[in-house]
């Protein structure tokens, strides 16, 4: 029999995930921090399809998203608190991709580090990510830069973007990686990965403690952000020959090496895999080869 504080927490958990369903995904629209989306899926969301496996209120989905967010506000403050100027914030970015679609992105911000600091002397481009122990894990490494291949895509092409934010009247129209800031070089990107939970290593006596945050610095090239555009061209593609990508092979970084592809982390799972109809016709109509 559960107890009442179970029961408590399932009333408040299935509030905030009936406010995350009804939300949905909203309507299609190619913005750099989807580059990381299985192109299936982004292309029946392009279809209008809605969610055929919405999260269940246990996972608390919205509210991992909403500590997520908070957390990147506290490691922006601690930045600060170390003397790291930190600008541009939440600034609106555009850039189009070789077939001409605008792609639209809000960039976390730009770090300006202190000349006697590591990475010092140097500005980059920088985005916030909290990571839960797995990903941690994976990009944590004491003497190399190890940043998540997606998150590194996602950064490059805001540095390659050009400013359109009425917050930001004098930047206007400036390509990201042109901006000036007076005594320091442009370094390419940063990620900074904070862990949610302890990060640790090893079980028992032999258990370390990671540290809480971790900086990730890459260099940012511009022939390789078209390549990555490429990816939200390939979705218009189908969308203009009424057509749908296949299930992406099981070792593609979209699908996660294939763990994604399950109703925990794909809300298009069902109709993906023929479990159920799709609802929107025009999907139907792609699927039958109307
Ligand atoms: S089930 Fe896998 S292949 Fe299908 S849409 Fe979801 S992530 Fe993509």
């Amino acid at each position: 029999m559960k107890s009442d504080g179970w029961k408590l927490a399932e009333v408040i958990l299935k509030a905030v995930n009936d406010k995350d369903i009804a939300k949905g995904d909203g309507n299609y629209y190619p913005r750099t921090s989807a580059i990381g989306r299985c192109p299936r899926d982004a292309t029946m969301h392009a279809y209008d399809e809605p969610w055929s496996d919405p999260p269940e209120s246990m996972w608390g989905q919205q509210l991992r998203f909403d500590m997520g967010h908070d957390a990147e506000v506290r490691v922006i403050d601690a930045m600060e608190i170390a003397g790291i100027t930190v600008c541009c914030q939440q600034m609106t970015v555009e850039i189009e991709t070789p077939m001409g679609l605008k792609v639209t992105g809000h960039m976390d911000g730009v770090i300006v580090i202190p000349h006697d600091m590591p990475h010092g002397g140097k500005w980059y481009v920088m985005d916030v990510k909290s990571a839960g122990p797995y990903m941690y894990r994976k990009i944590y490494d004491e003497q190399e830069s190890k940043g998540n291949i997606t998150n590194r895509q996602q950064i490059s092409i805001y540095a390659e973007s050009v400013i359109n934010d009425e917050k930001f009247p004098d930047l206007n129209g400036n390509k990201v990686s042109d901006l000036l800031f007076e005594g320091y070089e442009y370094g390419g990107g940063m990620l900074a990965y904070i862990a949610i939970d302890r990060p640790t290593k090893g079980y028992g006596p032999k258990k370390v403690d990671y540290p809480k945050l971790h900086l990730c610095q890459f260099e940012i090239e511009s022939f390789d952000v078209e390549m990555y555009l490429d990816k939200f061209d390939d979705v218009q593609i189908h969308l203009d020959e009424n057509t749908l990508p296949g299930i992406p092979h099981s070792s593609d970084e979209a699908i996660w090496g294939g763990i994604r592809c399950s109703p925990r982390w794909c809300r298009r799972y069902s109709v993906c895999q023929s479990i159920t109809e799709p609802q929107s016709k025009k999907l139907r109509e792609v699927l039958d080869g109307v």
